[in-house]
């Protein structure tokens, strides 16, 4: 398709004054930039010696609440896995790195709950959308960051994994909310009332 003429921005080359054209401040600024940070507190670590998780948070410490690392899937009060496949998460994410089936759930204040969820840890990039998409707090990423395989097949975190990963790390970082339990029918045409009424009042606008 041919650019069309309102397109095309024509950028005129600015005139430079005499202070500019020599150079000499911006390379006096550059240098005293450099200068400053020579002076300044250094925030280089010496890993694995020296780790951000032992850092306070103001000196570059890693913050446990919004640190986007390795994936969990969060249980509720009953050991239960939180996660109602509702499918939010596998249709937010970008990388198209989660895998969920789901089935009808065994306990009745859900309708249906994952039978396989499998996150592709190489794919990944730690946007954060998932855990913002989810509407029961199901899934959430973690501070662990220095997680290995030696495989492909061992980067793919499977429904067990993520539910460990939840144990090792609900002391580090507790779930956001853990009175959610279900999304049950109710729930749900709870919620279906409350958006036709908004659509309501915004139609008639
Ligand atoms: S963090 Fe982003 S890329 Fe990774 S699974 Fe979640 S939505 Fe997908
Ligand atoms: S958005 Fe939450 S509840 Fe829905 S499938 Fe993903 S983890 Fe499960």
């Amino acid at each position: 398709m041919a650019i069309k003429k309102y397109d095309i921005i024509n950028v005129e080359q600015p005139d430079l004054s005499f202070w500019e054209k020599i150079y000499l401040p911006a390379i006096g600024k550059g240098l005293w930039l450099t200068l400053c940070h020579w002076f300044s507190r250094k925030r280089t670590l010496q890993y694995p010696e020296q780790r951000r998780e032992d850092l306070p948070v103001a000196r570059g410490g890693l913050r446990n609440s919004n640190y986007r690392g390795l994936h969990r899937l969060n249980k509720d009060e009953q050991d239960r896995v939180a996660c109602v496949a509702c499918f939010m998460c596998q249709t937010a994410c970008p990388a198209d790195c989660i895998t969920i089936v789901a089935g009808p759930a065994p306990w009745p204040d859900r309708e249906k709950y994952p039978v396989t969820f499998e996150i592709d840890e190489l794919r990944c990039i730690y946007c954060g959308m998932c855990e913002q998409a989810c509407p029961v707090d199901a899934i959430e990423l973690t501070p662990i960051y220095n997680h290995i395989g030696l495989t492909r097949a061992e980067m793919i975190y499977d429904k067990d994994k993520l539910l460990e990963v939840y144990d090792q790390t609900k002391d580090l970082k507790p779930r956001r909310s853990p009175d959610i339990v279900g999304y049950t029918c109710d729930r749900r045409r709870e919620a279906l009332d409350y958006w036709n009424k908004i659509e309501q009042k915004t139609s008639k606008i």
